[in-house]
């Protein structure tokens, strides 16, 4: 296996996709088999594991990175980035093989994600939505509803979205407003969406509403969750909204007026919407600080090679301590963020709860992502503060970590809340 994606990965374009998907899902199906024989503690990789991560190195290197700063500029989606990371096997890992997919653990995914966002973080944030629009249907969705709309995704490149933020309500998630309204077999839809990341892409939504207008009711009774598909009539897609950074990721408003949604499309029942909602986030925190940490390994990759090369007072930067120290620091950042990331990866694999460590890696590696941009571009003095350096990019780029799938401060209120919930028991 390990050979015949060796040579996959030497192959163009042009090689048939259903093979190369098949041996991605072979050796995804041996880089289990062999995690499951070494017990114990290790840092490791697994052969398989390493070569997702060089397919995807690979990939990120050598066709994001040269044109990442065009789609900056330019705000286009990356359409074909997005289709070759699609052939590649690199989009869409957790969907089971059953429907298609490779099956992959949050780990080896996770793997992947850091990879690309080395590369680009716009480009990986796009791909990453599939993962956070998927997430419900592949933990909550019944037989039919996971072969219709998972498997519709591994056979072409099609994107789907998580739309639960509403202009009103973003941390507060009790707070959204849109409502479902049950009339004989259907669901009709009315209220509006914001922030969705893919909203102008999507082929079909996850969507968050409410179902019972009695303000006294639970928030685990009053929510449902629903497939929506993208092409219904009465969904209005907004604007592409002009952001700081990640800028050819499309972000975009949808209103829902009278939309009559069939009760097939209803994730395991009427009231099951808020868990459904934050229980993927278990899930996509992790993959979300791989991203902040490639991020940061890029930051610091580019402030080293600029601290070599750059000379002032007859000597390269790196040899000033004070800015040997700054790389010092960023190092210890990043290498913390990617331990972080994959334990948390690594309890949920291990099919434990992990809410605590999928909290602290998102909200570590949200901020250290931030920290690492800021220093990479004071260590390249005034030339990091100009959009022909890669690092300003970095800079806007990072900002949004510590803002989607639940803020820097909504991280902390869980760490408090789960550390504070052990000393009380
Ligand atoms: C580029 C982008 C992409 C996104 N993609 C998606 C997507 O695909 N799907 C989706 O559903 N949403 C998406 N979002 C929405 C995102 O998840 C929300 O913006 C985020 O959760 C914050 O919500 P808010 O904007 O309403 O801010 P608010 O909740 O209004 O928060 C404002 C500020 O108050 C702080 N705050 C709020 N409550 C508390 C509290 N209890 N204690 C302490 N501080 C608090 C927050 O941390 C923040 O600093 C996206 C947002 C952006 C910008």
């Amino acid at each position: 296996t390990t050979m015949l994606f060796s040579k996959i990965l030497k192959s163009g374009v042009g090689t048939a996709l259903r093979f190369q998907s098949n041996a991605v899902a072979a050796s995804a199906r041996a880089a289990t088999a062999v995690k499951g024989s070494h017990g114990g503690f290790s840092f490791d990789l697994t052969d398989q594991q390493k070569e997702f991560q060089e397919v995807a190195r690979k990939f990120s290197r050598e066709e994001i990175i040269p044109v990442a700063q065009d789609y900056d500029k330019s705000a286009e989606y990356p359409v074909p980035l997005i289709r070759r990371a699609w052939e590649l096997g690199l989009m869409n890992a957790h969907i089971p093989e059953d429907c298609g997919g490779l099956g992959l653990s949050i780990f080896d995914a996770c793997l992947i994600t850091e990879e690309l966002a080395y590369g680009c973080t716009g480009v990986q944030t796009a791909i990453e939505a599939n993962s956070l629009g998927q997430m419900p249907v592949i933990l909550c969705g019944n037989d039919a509803q996971k072969k219709k709309y998972l498997g519709r995704l591994t056979e072409e490149p099609l994107m789907c979205a998580y739309c639960v933020t509403e202009p009103g309500a973003g941390s507060d998630v009790a707070g959204i407003k849109t409502r479902a309204e049950k009339k004989g077999d259907e669901y009709i839809v009315n209220g509006q969406k914001m922030w969705i990341t893919n909203g102008g892409k999507a082929n079909w939504y996850f969507l968050l509403t409410r179902t019972n207008p009695d303000p006294k009711c639970p928030a685990s009774k009053a929510f449902t969750g629903f497939i929506v598909d993208a092409n219904t009539p009465g969904i209005q897609i907004g604007r592409k909204e002009m952001n700081m950074g990640q800028k050819c990721s499309d972000t975009r408003g949808i209103t829902f007026e009278d939309v009559r949604i069939p009760k097939e499309n209803v994730l395991i029942g009427e009231g099951a919407g808020f868990k459904i909602a934050m229980g993927a986030f278990d899930r996509t925190r992790p993959p979300v600080a791989a991203g902040a940490t490639g991020l940061a390994q890029r930051a610091l990759d580019e402030a080293t090679k600029y601290a070599l090369e750059r000379k002032t007072f007859g000597r390269v930067i790196a040899d000033h301590q004070a800015v040997s120290f700054i790389l010092a620091e960023m190092t210890m950042k990043v290498e913390l963020a990617r331990m972080a990331y994959q334990r948390a990866a690594w309890e949920v694999d291990q099919g434990r709860r992990n809410t605590y460590y999928a909290s602290i890696a998102k909200a570590f590696a949200g901020d250290i992502a931030n920290q690492v941009a800021s220093d990479a571009v004071q260590i390249f003095g005034g030339n990091g503060f100009n959009s022909e350096y890669p690092v300003e990019k970095l800079l806007r780029d990072a900002k949004i970590y510590q803002i989607y799938e639940g803020t820097a401060q909504i991280q902390r209120l869980i760490i408090a809340r789960e550390h504070l919930g052990k000393y009380q028991q």
